[in-house]
């Protein structure tokens, strides 16, 4: 019997789960061992909030049908509740009023922060700095927690090469390893030892999500399993090994099979090769839209396919807990694969102790001290400063110096402070953002005047809303010009509404939305001395720009420390460090595009008079700024690559190491990549391949060596023997700030 001075549920006083010194799987069972068949898959069962609970019991419809199913024990898990008040009441209900009195999982998209918000993922991902990306999910487990909360649907690792896709922001951009370094920290960073301060984390959207066809979201996914799993799966299995307690799958087909229904992913590769302990929560109605999908004839049968393919729990379709025990009964689904998810979710429940106290994360004190406060609001700053990634700095415009410059700040994102909390701000109310004008304003020396010049969207879309963004208005046009004109300097602040990405929120057109090239190419007349900054979420096309505006900084969605973060580096009280996660297209023609491509029989031009080689006859194949990209105040060189050994033989490792030196005279960081090339093997493999990448602080003048290990590890691939295995060949090396690295290796690997 436990010893908490909270009250304990009747589960944890009738029966052992409350000793400590018990295994898990012993107290799992005790309580399975309790359990009707109707009680288990209300485990299985999760209801988004559906009634103001602080209002009087709903009476009739769903939701009296809802909070019925409460009082049975029929319903494991809630989303979108939130605040303790809220939460404890649920919770109050299932512990006190069911049967057994297991409690509840409450989980919500937790994605970047919660009333304290952190960049945009994507964003994070640019840093390349896994410790301040960990701590970043810490601040958003600690603030969540506090209200409540105990599961995060996040992080989301999908890799994505469709910058038309509104998800790219939640992601880590194109790249399996970086995304699996990333998918580490986070998970780490959310669940820590699953105190009172964490969350448990959920790996999503298993899989193949981000490669919707046309980059148009939900749509048809067709990949081959070797993209499966050389691309897609690589950061699943970094979550997973680092001990994701749970995965969501995902709205998509794979191979004609919706991830839902896929017994191959979730059975095969998740639960039977890589040994998940965890369970699978259903994306939000997904096995109801397997009918629509065509897989499943209507929900009873969606049920039935849910279940026998190893999907745990039914987010909000309704299907589990009407027709399951039915589908038991009928002999169609065999009940040792009911009480296995049953196990799985009860098991989550264990590991965050929620037996021990149903009411760990209900604590009115810790959630009126703990969210918003001083040390999360420096936590997200550093983190969104390490974000912005330097695009272009011609002449060295920036810096700006701190005094004496008139400056004309121009755009509607300038003056914005809910944009800069992008998609998925969940506790954080509108306008909570530091907003440039605001970060800039902390600079006394200089003078600044505003002009909106044009908006980028319509109003303040609320989160469901649909955002408009055919803006045709340019009666700001003259305001701006003679802004401009009077300036010294013209920061222009252009880019995306926070809600013109993510869920939903696909674009066939990646420029500058509404009139915001015209109003970028006309201020251009009137002042030529332009710093572009961009706030989007997600890779954008400006080709213009690049090619006419000296300086262009990406600051993404930097959350709630937005403007101060941007201020700090523009003013060079932050170099710069980010490099670029994604590719960015010189245009949306060349979507997909990505570092990690293979090479075609017709690579090259070697005769320029050919055009029979792989190519467009309008833009390079080259990105406007490729994978890994980003400048810094500081300059770096490369030199003096040495690869310790030719021959990597089995079981062994060699070295890889490079000099760096900042040869300006400010201090900075550099990150520095390593890329491999496997020549030929059994299936054809990515030109590069990141394979290791560090962060190197340089002072001004400064050399440092930096060394890679490479071994068996790093060469292996998903190879025509449909296993992950490294192949005898030569490999080429390459080392350097971006994934256009020239400086390079080589060796052998011999079995
Ligand atoms: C999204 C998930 C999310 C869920 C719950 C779905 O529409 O695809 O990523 O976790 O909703 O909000």
């Amino acid at each position: 019997i436990g010893c908490s001075t909270t009250k304990q549920n009747k589960v944890a006083t009738t029966t052992s789960t409350g000793n400590k010194q018990l295994p898990i799987d012993r107290k799992v069972d005790s309580v399975l061992n309790l359990m009707t068949l109707e009680e288990k898959i209300g485990q299985m069962n999760q209801y988004s909030g559906f009634w103001n609970i602080t209002g009087p019991a709903p009476k009739n419809g769903t939701a009296a049908e809802k909070y019925q199913h409460i009082k049975n024990g029929w319903v494991g898990s809630m989303l979108n509740v939130r605040g303790v008040k809220d939460v404890r009441a649920l919770q109050k209900i299932a512990v006190e009023e069911t049967r057994l009195g297991i409690p509840i999982l409450f989980g919500y998209d937790v994605v970047h922060g919660y009333k304290t918000v952190s960049p945009i993922p994507l964003a994070e991902a640019a840093s390349w700095d896994m410790e301040t990306i960990k701590k970043s999910a810490e601040i958003a487990a600690a603030e969540a927690a506090a209200s409540g909360l105990n599961w995060t649907f996040a992080p989301m690792v999908d890799i994505s090469r469709d910058a038309r896709w509104g998800r790219v922001m939640e992601g880590s951009g194109e790249d399996p390893y970086l995304g699996s370094q990333i998918a580490i920290a986070r998970v780490e960073g959310f669940q820590g030892d699953f105190s009172e301060f964490n969350l448990a984390a959920c790996a999503k959207h298993f899989a193949g999500y981000a490669f919707a066809e046309s980059g148009r979201d939900y749509n048809t996914v067709d990949i081959s399993d070797n993209t499966l799993h050389n691309i897609i799966l690589p950061p699943f299995k970094a979550a997973a090994d680092a001990g994701a307690l749970t995965f969501m799958n995902s709205f998509n087909e794979l191979e004609g099979i919706p991830a839902t229904g896929n017994a191959y992913l979730q059975r095969e590769i998740l639960k039977r090769d890589w040994n998940f302990q965890g369970f699978v929560v259903s994306d939000w109605g997904s096995i109801a839209e397997m009918i629509p999908h065509g897989y499943a004839a209507n929900l009873k049968q969606a049920a039935e396919r849910a279940i026998n393919a190893g999907s745990d729990m039914d987010m909000e379709s309704n299907a589990y807990v009407q027709y399951l025990a039915e589908l038991v009964r009928e002999g169609k689904v065999d009940e040792a694969k009911v009480n296995d998810a049953a196990r799985r979710i009860l098991r989550v429940k264990f590991m965050l102790g929620l037996f021990d106290d149903p009411y760990k994360f209900c604590d009115e004190k810790r959630e009126q001290e703990t969210i918003g406060k001083k040390e999360f609001q420096d936590g997200v700053l550093d983190m969104a400063k390490k974000s912005i990634v330097l695009l272009k700095n011609e002449n060295n415009m920036l810096p700006l110096k701190k005094e004496g410059l008139k400056i004309a700040v121009i755009g509607s994102l300038a003056d914005d402070k809910t944009s800069p909390l992008g998609s998925w701000r969940i506790g954080a109310d509108d306008g909570t953002a530091i907003s440039v004008l605001e970060g800039l304003s902390e600079y006394k020396g200089n003078t600044i005047s505003y002009a909106k010049g044009a908006d980028v969207a319509l109003g303040n879309p609320e989160f469901t809303q649909k955002t408009e963004i055919n803006l045709t208005d340019k009666s700001g046009f003259g305001e701006a010009v003679a802004t401009a004109k009077n300036a010294d300097v013209v920061i222009m602040v252009l880019g995306e509404h926070g809600l013109q990405t993510g869920e939903g929120r696909s674009r066939s057109n990646i420029d500058l939305p509404g009139v915001q090239q015209e109003l970028l190419e006309t201020v251009y007349k009137a002042n030529k001395n332009i710093v572009l900054i961009l706030n989007n979420g997600r890779p954008l096309a400006i080709p213009w720009a690049d090619e006419n505006i000296p300086a262009i900084v990406e600051a993404w969605q930097l959350g709630t420390q937005s403007g101060n973060a941007i201020a700090q580096v523009l003013y060079g009280d932050y170099n710069p460090s980010g490099k670029l996660p994604m590719s960015f297209p010189r245009n949306v023609g060349q979507v997909p595009i990505y570092y990690n491509h293979k090479n075609t029989g017709r690579p090259g031009n070697e005769d320029p008079n050919s055009i029979f080689w792989s190519h467009y006859n309008d833009v390079p194949n080259s990105p406007l700024y490729p994978f890994g990209y980003g400048l810094s105040y500081s300059t770096f060189e490369y030199s003096n690559l040495k690869v310790s050994a030719t021959t990597l033989n089995t079981g062994k490792s060699i070295t890889v190491s490079v000099d760096v030196t900042n040869t300006s005279d400010v201090d900075g960081k550099e990150v520095v990549q390593l890329y491999l090339h496997d020549l030929f093997a059994s299936v054809t493999r990515p030109v590069r391949e990141l394979k290791g990448f560090e962060l190197v602080d340089l002072k001004a003048g400064e050399t440092k060596t930096v060394t890679f290990t490479i071994d068996e590890k790093a060469i292996a691939f998903y190879s025509a023997n449909k296993k992950w295995e490294a192949e005898p060949g030569d490999f080429k090396v390459y080392v350097g700030g971006s994934s256009t690295a020239t400086l390079e290796g080589n060796f052998t690997y011999t079995k």
